[in-house]
């Protein structure tokens, strides 16, 4: 790829994929951090699928900063210095204050110091900049970068890939690794496979001093999807989307969804705390059995 090294599949990430690890929590606790990098306006259905055709919703552009035993990134956002025609088509806007490397700079984080980079997917909002962190291992499912390398035709648009016009993406660097699966990253840190918004996406639960919470990626785009159990907008597997969040309510505590502004109650840095805590569980409706009369003939009861 014009000279540049290609992703090594076969490079082992300094994280181990035992899954009676990867499902407890730990007494280790993460301060997590969000940085509001941008801003689209776009219509609610690419959200939450088939509710809220024509209406218009403006949405954020997140990097997550969490800091414990180490510092690590979840999503490094729409690339730096593009034209926003560049990308999808959708609208982006961006101020000087919400440039990744100003946003970071402004919440105190010296990009050197990060560990690690979780990549959720390789969307083209999601896997910029990955440059900004020289120490950094970029970390993303085994299956998100082979489909990212060759998306589908209708998908293609929506991935920094080399299929789009990329050459070479901003993910694609020497010090990517592959991981496949439940993984723990760190202690309290676990990654999860959710496929659906796309083939390997995954997102990341953190133990924090109020509980786990879900960096969802778009497996969790506004807090309507994980709250009323509406599936993302956008999608290459509606079923398994529907089940990534339900594996998900099995392995955290609260949720953090990728695109909503009320994650962002402080404004362009916004802590995470006890508010973000205190948003209600979803509750699934209680499966009703029908169970006919032991004489009752095949096919109910003749009114
Ligand atoms: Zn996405």
């Amino acid at each position: 790829m014009g000279g540049t090294r290609a992703p090594d599949a076969s490079s082992e990430a300094a994280v181990t994929s035992d899954p009676a690890t990867v499902t407890s929590s730990s007494s280790t606790h993460w301060r997590i951090t969000a940085l509001d990098t941008g801003t689209s306006h776009l219509d609610q259905s690419m959200l939450t699928y088939t509710v809220g055709v024509g209406t218009v919703v403006r949405i954020p552009r997140v990097i997550w900063v969490l800091q414990g035993p180490t510092t690590v990134v979840v999503d490094t956002s729409v690339p730096m210095r593009r034209r926003p025609s560049e990308f999808i088509g959708e609208e982006f806007s961006r101020s000087r204050a919400q440039e990744p490397a100003n946003a970071l700079r402004d919440a105190g984080i010296d990009p050197r110091d990060v560990e690690h980079v979780v990549l959720t997917h390789l969307h083209w909002d999601h896997a910029g900049n990955c440059d900004l962190f020289p120490e950094a291992r970029v970390v993303v499912q085994r299956e998100e970068l082979r489909y990212a390398i060759d998306p589908g035709r209708f998908f293609r648009k929506s991935f920094l890939s080399p299929r789009s016009g990329w050459g070479t993406p901003p993910w694609m660097l020497p010090n990517i690794d592959t991981v496949d699966g439940l993984t723990e990253l760190a202690p309290g840190l676990r990654l999860v496979p959710t496929p659906g918004h796309t083939p390997g996406s995954q997102a990341l639960v953190a133990d924090t001093e109020h509980g786990s919470f879900c960096i969802a990626g778009d497996a969790i785009s506004l807090y309507a999807n994980i709250e009323q159990d509406i599936p993302p907008g956008f999608h290459v597997d509606v079923d398994d989307a529907v089940d990534s969040m339900d594996r998900l309510r099995g392995l955290a505590d609260h949720f953090l969804p990728s695109h909503d502004y009320e994650v962002l109650s402080s404004g362009l840095i916004t802590p995470i705390g006890a508010s973000h805590a205190a948003r209600p569980r979803y509750v699934p409706p209680p499966i009703e059995r029908w169970d006919p009369e032991p004489d009752e003939p095949a096919g109910g009861a003749p009114r």
